[in-house]
């Protein structure tokens, strides 16, 4: 009962130590504007891209898929955390390059993660977006060194963690004058095995009743597998998620990370159209894609 007295009594603030993210702090929710796209104002934001940068020809190529499809931000991994120290670790520096090369291409944001706050200026140099991994977030020198930059900040839902100490996270970035912060849900460990991890959709509405910061759900994490991606993203979104993180691969067999649980690029469009009629019926939009111009 400790916990959740704890979480309510964010609503006084002074006394307990939720100030700047809980909800009596700004009773409106923030929207993020992420070089001209504004997360958290109503509209799905969808940020799609393969769970590693491999490639120019494999970045680039998925890159224009997901806008054609109506993704708003690329998602991509330079610099990996990966379990075994002998799995691809990501193109660290040449990933960055790649990144802000699909940028330039395409106009969509970038949004990859930090592991190391030595890493700070490096990344800023290149991104939209600071994603802070599971495994990072409850790093608080990471945590700390993203409050001091002006940069948005995903910060990912660490996979044993509780809520509470995903607002306390949120909590670190926005007291070092950081407060462009969203969380992310990506699923946590459970006792069930059948899937990667268990997506806590509870997540969703129980963050947007304690805080005023937009909430993204990434179904390709919380669910291991590409053909739960497309109803878990529906469910999240019915949820009240203001967006969504997908792993999209031309080639999902042979992605160097998390092939099983990514959409292939037809897979992906056909999902973002019943996306959209989701997301029409409780009142948010998903906007159709810009026409390519001729
Ligand atoms: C990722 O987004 O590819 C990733 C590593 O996510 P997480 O930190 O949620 O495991
Ligand atoms: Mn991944």
């Amino acid at each position: 009962m400790r916990r959740r007295h704890e979480i309510e009594s964010c609503h006084d603030p002074g006394q307990h130590s939720l100030r700047l993210v809980c909800r009596r702090a700004r009773p409106e929710n923030t929207i993020l504007d992420v070089n001209g796209v504004r997360i958290g104002g109503g509209e799905i934001t969808v940020m799609a891209g393969p769970c590693s940068v491999e490639s120019e020809e494999q970045l680039i190529s998925i890159a224009r898929a997901v806008k054609a499809s109506g993704a708003k931000v690329l998602r991509g991994g330079a610099f990996k955390p990966r379990t075994s120290p002998y799995s691809f670790r990501g193109l660290e520096v040449e990933g960055l390059k790649l990144l802000a090369l699909a940028r330039q291409e395409t106009g969509l944001a970038v949004v990859t993660e930090i592991m190391d706050p030595r890493q700070l200026d490096l990344i800023c140099r290149y991104a939209d977006i600071l994603q802070i991994g599971s495994r990072n977030m409850q790093n608080y020198s990471l945590l700390e060194e993203v409050g001091r930059c002006r940069k948005p900040v995903l910060l990912k839902r660490g996979m044993s963690s509780t809520i509470e100490e995903l607002l306390f996270a949120a909590e670190y970035v926005m007291k070092g004058g950081n407060s462009s912060v969203m969380f992310c849900e990506r699923g946590i460990r459970t006792f069930e095995t059948s899937s990667r991890n268990t997506m806590d959709l509870n997540a969703v509405p129980m963050l947007k009743r304690i805080s005023h910061l937009p909430v993204i759900v990434d179904p390709s994490h919380g669910t291991g597998h590409w053909w739960m991606v497309p109803p878990l993203s529906k469910a999240a979104i019915a949820a009240g998620a203001d967006g969504l993180l997908v792993e999209v691969h031309c080639d999902p067999q042979k992605a160097l990370s998390d092939g099983p649980q990514t959409l292939r690029p037809d897979r992906f469009d056909q999902m973002m159209r019943e996306l959209r009629r989701v997301a029409l019926a409780i009142g948010a939009e998903l906007p159709l894609p810009e026409r390519p111009q001729p």
